[in-house]
Order: C-alpha cells, then structure tokens, then sequence
C-alpha cells in the first residue's frame, strides 16, 4: 500500500489523464489543483509526484522503489512541500524553492508542492513567477488551492487549471466509516476535514446551521438584523467559515436543481448570479474582512437580486 494513488478516495479520473501525460513527457509544468477544502486534493498531489519520481514505472508509481517509499514517508530529496508561514507564503520560502530548483536533481523529476497557493503574497509570487512560467527541465509545481478566485492572476495565467469535485458520499463513507450519518454526509459537501469536526462538534454545527437556515430564509424577504447577530456569534474560526460558506453555495446548488424552498420563483440566471456570489462569499470572509460585514453585504445584494 504504497502506492499514493490507491490510498486516494476519489479523484481517481483526475489524476489518470496527468499521470498519462507525465508518462509521454506532456505534462504542464505548472499545474493548479483548485476544488474545496479537505477533498484530498494535496494527497492527489502526492500521489502524482510519486508517479513523476518513481524509478520502475513511468505509467504510474510502482510504491515499492527507494523514490516512491521517500515520497510516501515525507522524506523524499525530490520533493519540497511549501505551506503558508502564518497567514501568507512569503518572499524567504520563495527564495527556499528557488535555491531547491536549481540543485542537481537526484530522481528524473523534482517537485514543488505549493499549499494554500491563494496566501501566497505578490512579493514571493513575483520571485516565482519566472520560474513558474518556465522551470529548469524536469521540475514540477503543483499548486493547491480551496480559492482558485483569490490566487494572483499572475500566477493563475501561468498554471493548467485542475479541478477537483467534492468527494462523493460513498468516498466519504468510505473514509470516515459508520459514524457518517445522512445529516453528516449531507452537510460535509464532499469534505472529509469537514465531516470530522462535524462528527467532533455536532451540536455546534447543528446551532450553526439553522442560524444559517434563518439568516438567508430572512434576507429573501428583509433585510436580516438579529439573524445577522446570532450567526455571527457562532462563526468564531475559519472551518465555521467554511461550513456557513458551503451551506449557502449548497441551498444555491440546491435552487438550480429546483430543490430550494427558500429560492422558489426565481429565475435561472438569477441563481447563477447568486451561485457566483456564494462562491466569493468564502473569499470574503477568507481575507479576514469583518465577517458581520460580510453577512450584511451578501445580505443587501441577495435583496437587490431577489426583490
Ligand atoms: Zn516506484
């Protein structure tokens, strides 16, 4: 079991058409995987640096060779993971990831893993960006982002774009066993990092999301004032964030299929104005903007788009 790949829940067609074309020496040099928080999409990344690696196999790791056993255990001289110091990825780890790239390779590829690309500030971006558009042959970023929308568009232009889904249920029961219940499975959308604080909290994300219920059930109608209060009261850290983020983008998902009381009666292209808005709502709180200013403003423009 030390093949990456096979320890991945989902993602499985993702990764198959990367992996094909690192096999024929077509792989994009510069690669963004963007899709919500918690999905595995860093353990996808993982698991597609083992198979640039790997010393037996180019269609895939073989998990056995000394190259692929590195990358499993987090010790590979291959590979350099680059995670936001504190709130932002700075100048110093740029300079970190530009002195690894210009070492002797020790494996056919290297890889640059950049976590949470979307705090990666315009000062260490622009160190990168040279290198992003053309890395030294051989060389691999693999940018990570739940925001897509909030990575500098420097970069962004620069990266093939990958997509990652929600998990499906079935991967998520699959992960999380049988303390996943509906409720779980319904309000994780798609995410394990999710489903376990709501398996750790349950109580308090239940308050959480029926004062979601009632903020947006009264913002069709008026402008929400106590509702406004309640849910700010319960949106302390950022996987709260997270979760009132996923529950509106879910009642919009939701309303396009038809399947939303709250959003009866209203047109398509409304909704997706609202789908668009939902998914910048996240962004919004992720700066770090005052989020009772966040939930007034989606409020307003949820009323000029409704009423
Ligand atoms: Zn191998």
């Amino acid at each position: 079991m030390a093949r990456l790949i096979d320890q991945l829940k989902g993602h499985k067609e993702t990764l198959k058409p990367l992996i094909e074309a690192a096999a024929t020496d077509r792989l994009a040099s510069t690669l963004l995987f963007a899709g919500p928080s918690g999905v595995g999409k860093k353990m996808a990344a993982l698991a597609l640096a083992q198979s640039l690696v790997c010393e037996k196999s180019k269609t895939g790791a073989c998990g056995e060779c000394g190259s692929c056993l590195r990358i499993e255990r987090g010790q590979s001289e291959s590979l350099m993971v680059v995670e936001p110091a504190g709130a932002q990825i700075k100048i110093e780890q740029a300079r970190d990831v530009l002195q690894f790239i210009t070492l002797q390779k020790l494996a056919r590829s290297r890889i640059v893993i950049i976590d949470q690309a979307h705090l990666m500030g315009p000062q260490a971006a622009n160190a990168l960006l040279k290198s992003l558009e053309e890395p030294p042959a051989g060389t691999y970023f693999i940018l990570v982002t739940s925001m897509a929308a909030s990575v500098l568009a420097t970069i962004r232009s620069r990266s093939q774009l990958v997509r990652f889904k929600p998990l499906s249920n079935a991967d998520l029961k699959a992960i999380l066993g049988a303390d996943a219940d509906e409720w779980v499975l319904a309000s994780a959308q798609g995410s394990v990092e999710v489903a376990k604080r709501l398996l750790d909290e349950r109580a308090d994300f239940e308050a959480l999301e029926n004062a979601t219920g009632a903020y947006i059930n009264a913002a069709v109608q008026r402008f929400p004032g106590d509702e406004i209060t309640d849910l700010k009261e319960l949106m302390k850290d950022r996987s709260t964030h997270g979760f009132v983020a996923s529950l509106l983008q879910g009642m919009v998902r939701d309303a396009l299929k038809g399947e939303s009381p709250a959003f009866k009666n209203v047109s398509p292209q409304k909704l997706e104005t609202l789908a668009q808005r939902s998914l910048e709502f996240e962004s919004d709180l992720a700066r770090n903007v005052d989020r009772g200013l966040v939930l007034e403003t989606f409020a307003v423009e949820l009323g000029k788009t409704l009423r």
